[in-house]
């Protein structure tokens, strides 16, 4: 217990310090290499992924006898970069797609920062001259399709929504696919409700969603939401959710507090999706692409 509690008081000094001071701090000693180890799981990275790098670094110091630290954080920044794979494909779908508009599901669990994400993601593509419209398909949770809404008027772009609480996701997402594609729009993108503590549920209500959108169209594209915050239990959303629907991006919200969101790089390689945007705040302008270099720096710092 002594010895855990000594190692729980370092790792806490370590967070303070950061990485790369701790590779200068001279020579490569074990203790050096634990506290690389609990700095990089403390960003989030997950023990598999760290065991990983922190081996194959220790080898190469081993064979090529490197001992500058400059050298050796260089190795972990190239390895890190390699996990986060800078050559995935991080574009958003957002143009008409065979005479009719793209369609872009928004899901994750309450509170991760869909509806934010969608209002976020709409000013955007404003910005780039397209016709947007919102599908609040999130009935469950009363105030939802307020915010949406609001969120829509904020940008200039128009929400379909059911003014009754509770009423059928799944209609709400046919109606705003219809719409759009009446107004000629270039993309939908559309709000979902995410209740995890009801598995069941969930997948009942996301699988008939995706469904009956399929009836008129074709999905481009679904975005799984995941909170920086939440750490290692991005993991298993990202597993419920893909089991249901066919996720093909990660969205990275609350990136602006202190968590490094490292989860995303095991969900990348889970799913088999990019990260696509980062979200960095609560206002209309906190959305970013995914910047792999930006990410992995931040990782080490
Ligand atoms: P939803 O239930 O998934 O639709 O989540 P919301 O969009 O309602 O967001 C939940 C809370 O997180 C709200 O208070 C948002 O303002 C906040 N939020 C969303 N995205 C971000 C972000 O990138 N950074 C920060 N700091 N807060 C965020």
């Amino acid at each position: 217990l002594q010895r855990l509690r000594a190692r729980l008081a370092r790792s806490n000094s370590a967070m303070g310090q950061g990485l790369l001071s701790l590779l200068s701090r001279g020579g490569l000693d074990e203790q050096a290499w634990e506290d690389v180890e609990d700095t990089l799981l403390t960003s989030d990275l997950g023990v598999e992924a760290t065991n990983e790098l922190v081996d194959s670094l220790r080898t190469r110091v081993k064979v090529e006898g490197a001992t500058d630290e400059a050298t050796v954080r260089e190795w972990l920044r190239a390895d890190l970069l390699t996990l986060v794979d800078p050559s995935m494909d991080r574009e958003v779908a957002s143009s008409r797609v065979d005479g009719r508009p793209a369609v872009v599901m928004v899901v994750g669990v309450n509170g991760t920062g869909k509806t934010t994400t969608v209002g976020k993601l709409a000013r955007v593509l404003v910005a780039e001259d397209k016709d947007v419209v919102l599908g609040a398909a999130d009935t469950f949770r009363a105030a939802a399709a307020d915010q949406l809404q609001t969120w829509g008027e904020r940008v200039g772009v128009p929400t379909i929504r059911s003014d009754r609480e509770g009423a059928d996701p799944a209609a709400v997402a046919f109606d705003a696919v219809k719409g759009a594609a009446e107004a000629e729009a270039d993309v939908v993108l559309i709000d979902t409700a995410g209740r995890l503590h009801n598995k069941v549920g969930l997948m009942d209500e996301l699988g008939k969603v995706k469904r009956v959108i399929e009836k008129q169209s074709p999905i481009d594209e679904v975005l799984l939401v995941l909170d920086a915050t939440t750490g290692q239990n991005g993991l298993r959303q990202a597993e419920v959710f893909s089991e249901v629907v066919n996720v093909t991006g990660i969205v990275l919200t609350k990136l602006d507090g202190t968590a490094k969101g490292g989860i995303v790089v095991a969900v990348q390689r889970k799913l088999g999706v990019p990260v696509k945007l980062v979200g960095l705040g609560e206002g209309p302008d906190d959305l970013a692409p995914f910047d792999p270099e930006a990410f992995v720096d931040a990782l080490i710092s």
